[in-house]
């Protein structure tokens, strides 16, 4: 089999980033480990349709099993865009299959296109499909066959470390990522993150992950990363493999990555590996300064405050960027309680960002793992949330509902409201820009003072530019 890796990271929210994508990485590891050959092309919205065609006529000609994998992280909206072009290789390629991965629903739309949509974390189901093992366990859809995986095992799945190659023509522009752990040992009321509520069994060496930060380095000259872990400070042995993994190197890795502020409130040793650490820019999923709504959601694990432990951060690590993430409509928690916290955040300068969201709830028809709804998705009336009725649509799936709530003080509009209100106040007083975005902008060398949308437009450009400079030097190389 020849599989080519159709990947796109970069639309959604984030056009005007730059960051490679794990999910292909891993995928091209996978295949290769099962004696078969693959390309990834990156960023596939952003060549012409004669490019794909190019290229896929290169990768395909003489081959008798071609597959076209493509990667698209949580929807299927990219896939619409290059629907002519795989219309055109189904009728050029009888054989030819199409695969789905990335994404945690499917669409009945691309029926005619897609062969097979995994979802979620899927390697597992990937390893069985490629060997025609046995799907059943896994198949929740026939027409298209949609596979999940429910019984997702830690101890099977490892933690992803890129294998690099010349072939992906990285250069110092380029943000790469690796995982410490798969999974997260947490289960907060509103994460709808598949793999919570893990027992983490199997995490990366110090060893290997050296070695990838070195080569990255010393052959492609890269210095910025993300690690994809969702809690990289749930345990102090995973911040205790970073750190080791940088003792040895002769250079500083620039790493972001997300983290929970309570956990390093109640084990101050991770104040000393933070030390260690030095983060380029970090995540804090705070979601409220309010005691009683944090214990509420399962997010209160330390006895000191919030407060307390920003000011430890900025003394001990002063250039981490940090980001802290506030969810708005929570139920014990009140206007006047986020407006006090976020004014002392300001005026006491405690985060370098804020990002505020409305608490989002949300079902789909379609998804049939339990495990990709958060407990309040799930059972909104336990945790004392009205449901209303339907506000919008998921990416405009028809399958995903997102839902008009009511909390014990607010409801949906009330909470977007108070959010565009904070924004207005505090947008020339403190950032809103989220810890990969920083990093974006920090690695595409255009971080500074100047507006947001003045960031967002240099960044635009200067991404795009690179986008198309690999797609050139892709296309040279057939
Ligand atoms: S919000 Fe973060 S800490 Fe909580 S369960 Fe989700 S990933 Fe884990």
């Amino acid at each position: 089999m020849r599989f080519l890796i159709l990947s796109e990271n970069s639309n959604g929210g984030w056009p005007h980033l730059y960051f490679r994508s794990m999910g292909a990485f891993e995928l091209r590891r996978r295949i290769e480990n099962h004696g078969h050959s693959a390309d990834i092309l990156d960023w596939f919205t952003y060549w012409t349709d004669d490019e794909l065609k190019k290229m896929i006529a290169y990768h395909f000609a003489n081959e008798i099993n071609p597959v076209i994998a493509i990667s698209t992280p949580f929807n299927t909206t990219d896939v619409h865009k290059i629907k002519p072009v795989l219309l055109w290789a189904k009728d050029t390629y009888p054989n030819l299959k199409i695969i789905h991965g990335g994404s945690r629903t499917f669409d009945d739309s691309l029926n005619d296109l897609i062969d097979v949509f995994f979802l979620g974390r899927s390697m597992q189901m990937f390893d069985a499909w490629i060997q025609n093992n046995d799907l059943s366990q896994y198949i929740r859809h026939t027409n298209p066959l949609v596979l999940v995986n429910n019984n997702f095992d830690e101890k099977i799945d490892n933690p992803v470390l890129p294998i690099l190659k010349d072939s992906d023509l990285l250069s110092s522009k380029d943000i790469l990522g690796f995982e410490i752990g798969v999974g997260c040992k947490f289960n907060c009321t509103f994460c709808n993150y598949e793999l919570r509520n893990a027992k983490i069994t199997k995490l990366v060496d110090p060893y290997s992950l050296r070695e990838y930060l070195n080569l990255a380095h010393k052959k492609y000259g890269i210095t910025n990363y993300f690690a994809s872990d969702d809690t990289l400070n749930e345990t102090d042995e995973k911040l205790e493999i970073v750190a080791e993994a940088l003792s040895g190197l002769d250079y500083h890795p620039q790493i972001t990555a997300y983290a929970r502020l309570d956990i390093i409130n109640a084990r101050p040793y991770q104040l000393e590996l933070l030390g260690k650490i030095q983060f380029k820019s970090l995540f804090f999923g705070i979601e409220s300064f309010n005691n009683e709504a944090s214990k509420l959601v399962r997010k209160k694990s330390g006895l000191s405050d919030n407060y307390t432990t920003l000011k430890q951060i900025k003394s001990i690590t002063p250039n981490t960027y940090t980001v802290g993430g506030i969810i708005i409509g929570l139920n014990k928690d009140s206007e006047q309680s986020i407006r006090h916290s976020v004014k002392r955040i300001v005026e006491e300068k405690l985060l370098h960002s804020l990002q505020l969201y409305p608490l989002l709830i949300s079902k789909s028809n379609t998804i049939t793992s339990a495990d990709y709804l958060s407990d309040i998705d799930q059972y909104p009336e336990k945790h004392n949330y009205k449901i209303i009725n339907v506000n919008s649509f998921h990416h405009n799936n028809k399958y995903v509902p997102i839902y008009h709530w009511q909390s014990d003080w607010t409801d949906t509009r009330g909470a977007e409201s108070l959010r565009l209100c904070l924004e207005n106040e505090y947008r020339d007083s403190i950032d809103m820009l989220g810890h990969l975005e920083y990093a974006g902008y920090y690695t595409l060398g255009v971080y500074n003072d100047a507006p947001y949308e003045g960031l967002k437009n240099r960044s635009f450009t200067i991404s795009t530019q690179l986008k198309r400079n690999y797609i050139k030097k892709k296309l040279d190389a057939t």
